[in-house]
């Protein structure tokens, strides 16, 4: 298990400010909701949740591609949110993200080496030698041949374009790689593909992964650890191996409940209601609405995090 701190997020939140309609006036979208967490180098950790729950925001904020509206994010002893200039430009090469769609995410126009090799002329002076050098390397790192490079988006597979789109985030030697659902819009089929793929570079390369899923299977397979969200809070976090066997938040008893293949008893948990609305968050534990075993003081105090290795916020066990 790699112990090395890559990167702390303190107690961070984002927020949206969106137009209520004909009737005027603004909304905040409450995304984050003060979440504190480390991510270790080499590991790959996963944030699950249901859609809506703030972990794609989350992913982007880390990476500056959302506004964070407090909190810090420390990377080798810095705090990103202030960084700018050279220092900004640094951290943005060593923290890369492989979104959710391979199909949006490359460029229909472009060649996939022109693709790959836009990185490295932006970010670094690298002579077009070196450039060549680097766009092949990693083309056939994540399993595809040098021919792909004269080719075009479309003349590949959804699961051929997630690697290529990968492969893209290598280009600037990241130290950690933000991966948004990245299996969840190819088919079932062709998916094994590119988890094995996130699995090689981790282990071959001990390349940090932080992984943003709603699959449950694939958080087994893939992850070191296991941070789990609603509402923007993560409310558990731990080994995989143990909040798979031991979850302790009612809510994920609820996920791995609904997931066939991890729940052998055939026990579904059904939770009441819909997940609520990130512009009304409930006072108390913001899962009080939806919580099987939920108590008075739930509906109005905040349970705080307990426990060291396995944390959960949850006062069943305060
Ligand atoms: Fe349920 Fe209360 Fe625990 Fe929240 S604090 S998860 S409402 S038991």
């Amino acid at each position: 298990m790699p112990d090395k701190t890559l990167l702390t997020i303190n107690n961070l939140y984002v927020e949206y400010h969106t137009n209520k309609g004909i009737l005027g006036g603004k909304t905040t979208i409450h995304a984050v909701n003060g979440v504190s967490l480390d991510i270790y180098k080499g590991e790959i950790l996963a944030v699950a949740g249901e859609s809506g729950c703030g972990k794609s925001t989350l992913a982007k904020a880390l990476i500056q591609l959302e506004p964070v509206k407090s909190g810090e994010i420390i990377f080798e002893d810095k705090n990103t949110l202030a960084l700018s200039g050279q220092d900004l430009k640094d951290f943005r090469q060593k923290a890369q993200m492989v979104f959710q769609n391979p199909y949006a995410s490359l460029n229909p126009k472009m060649k996939i080496f022109d693709i790959l090799k836009e990185p490295l002329e932006i970010n670094t002076d690298y002579s077009k030698e070196k450039i060549e050098q680097i766009v092949k390397e990693k083309i056939k790192l994540v399993g595809l041949d040098e021919s792909c490079l004269e080719l075009y988006p479309h003349e590949f597979s959804g699961g051929q374009r997630q690697r290529i789109a990968i492969a893209r985030a290598l280009v600037l030697e990241p130290e950690f790689i933000l991966a948004d659902e990245p299996v969840s819009a190819l088919d079932v089929s062709i998916q094994a593909q590119v988890i094995n793929l996130i699995k090689e570079l981790n282990e071959k390369f001990g390349l940090t992964f932080l992984l943003i899923t709603h699959d449950m299977s694939v958080i087994e397979y893939l992850a070191d650890r296991v941070a789990v969200m609603y509402l923007g809070e993560i409310v558990e976090t731990g080994r995989t191996a143990d909040i798979f066997s031991s979850p302790l938040h009612p809510y994920t008893k609820a996920l791995l409940s609904s997931v066939p293949q991890i729940n052998k008893t055939g026990k579904k948990i059904v939770l009441k209601g819909d997940l609520p609305s990130p512009a009304n968050l409930p006072d108390g534990c913001k899962f009080h609405t939806r919580c099987p075993y939920v108590m008075e003081k739930c509906k109005t105090c905040t349970p705080q995090q307990q426990g060291a290795s396995h944390k959960v916020k949850c006062f069943l066990y305060n």
